[in-house]
């Protein structure tokens, strides 16, 4: 039987509450499916800085790189939000993006048919939407040096190399493979330079992929598209900051943030995760949406180690609880039957 070792970190506010119910997914689905998870716990964030004073104890690190993949939940609260910027919670996700060198974000966005009516946009908008970003993560102008605050003038650098665009356009390629075989890269070509060596660079990949179509598109043209017909994307493929915004607007399509995972991957490591914070406005009280973490654990079943079918099980079982009607509180004015609570929504996806 294979087996697979998972490091689990929590984190703060919701973050245990959802994992929880990634767990209890994950062990039903692994004795259908036929293997075996073992999981091993580490601190990151607050609950982190609260046991040892650092947002990301050196041990971390280690059971994130020893284990097979990361699972992680949400950190973050407005406890630790007066600390010095490199000693906040926030600061201990970026050590270990870095760390594990996962430069490649993935974020599907996928419009449930069952909540398209109730949604507040046009259904037949909206309806049928099943898209990816793929975002890079750790380079562009959230890097770039230099970058300093002097005085009355502050700047920041967007750099790119060849390699860094080569290596993401490879991942977005790839997946455009696996789906349907067209991809949008955005830039801003007709005004940065480092955009222009983006298309260049996205244009040389292409060649490489003759069977997927290519579409170049401006940012600002896209932040549009994506909102008048999301419907004719398929992958998108863009730098980090673009990445950043066009996915937060993207990921409003669906209902609920509580809805949408995400996975950071690089040549070894990955490492997945809700799109959404901690919320720590809502901990504790059971009301948490699971369904982002539970389908962040699908996608890591399916990047991580190829369990195709197992990520299929629990996509199609996420869909099925969907259609019985049953929503946790963020969709309960979405056609709700029944309301139900977090732990709730966790059993009713793992039984299928
Ligand atoms: P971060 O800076 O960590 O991204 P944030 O301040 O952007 O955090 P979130 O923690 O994502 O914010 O929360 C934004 C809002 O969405 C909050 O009102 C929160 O309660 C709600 N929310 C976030 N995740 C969920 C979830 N899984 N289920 C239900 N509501 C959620
Ligand atoms: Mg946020």
């Amino acid at each position: 039987m294979k087996r697979y070792t998972v490091a689990l970190i929590k984190g703060d506010g919701i973050g245990p509450e959802i994992i929880d119910e990634a767990v209890k997914v994950l062990d039903a689905v692994s004795v259908k499916e036929g293997f075996e998870i073992t999981y091993k716990e580490a601190l990151l964030g607050g609950a982190a800085i609260d046991v040892t004073g650092e947002p990301i104890p050196e041990e971390t690190i280690e059971i994130a790189k020893s284990a097979d993949a990361v699972l992680f939940g949400a950190i973050g609260g407005p406890q630790w939000d007066d600390l010095p910027r490199d000693k906040r919670p926030e600061t201990g996700l970026l050590k270990l993006r870095k760390a594990l060198e996962v430069f490649a974000n993935l974020r599907p966005v996928t419009v449930y048919d069952e909540l398209v009516n109730a949604s507040t946009l046009k259904p037949e908008v909206i309806q049928g939407t099943d898209l990816m970003v793929v975002r890079e993560l750790i380079g562009g102008i959230y890097f770039g040096q230099p970058r300093a605050y002097e005085g009355d003038r502050a700047y920041n650098t967007m750099v790119y190399t060849k390699q860094e665009v080569y290596r993401i356009a490879k991942v977005g390629f790839e997946i455009a493979m696996k789906r349907n075989k067209k991809l949008v890269s955005v830039d801003k070509a007709n005004v940065l330079e480092v955009s222009q060596l983006w298309r260049d660079t996205v244009n040389e990949v292409a060649k490489e992929y003759p069977e997927v179509s290519v579409e170049h598109m401006y940012v600002d043209n896209a932040a549009m598209q994506l909102v008048r017909d999301p419907k004719q994307f398929d992958v998108i493929l863009t730098g980090n900051i673009f990445g950043d915004i066009l996915s937060d607007e993207a990921s409003m399509l669906s209902g609920s943030i509580g809805l949408l995972p995400s996975a950071s991957i690089g040549e070894k490591y990955g490492l997945y995760e809700p799109i959404h914070g901690s919320a720590p406005d809502i901990a504790g009280q059971g009301i948490a949406n699971p369904i982002a973490t539970i389908a962040s654990a699908a996608m890591m079943l399916r990047y991580q180690f190829g369990e195709e079918s197992a990520a299929k099980r629990i996509e199609d079982a996420i869909k099925r609880v969907l259609k019985e009607g049953y929503r946790t509180k963020d969709l309960s004015s979405f056609d709700a039957k029944e309301v139900v609570t977090t732990s709730e929504m966790g059993s009713l996806i793992a039984q299928y």
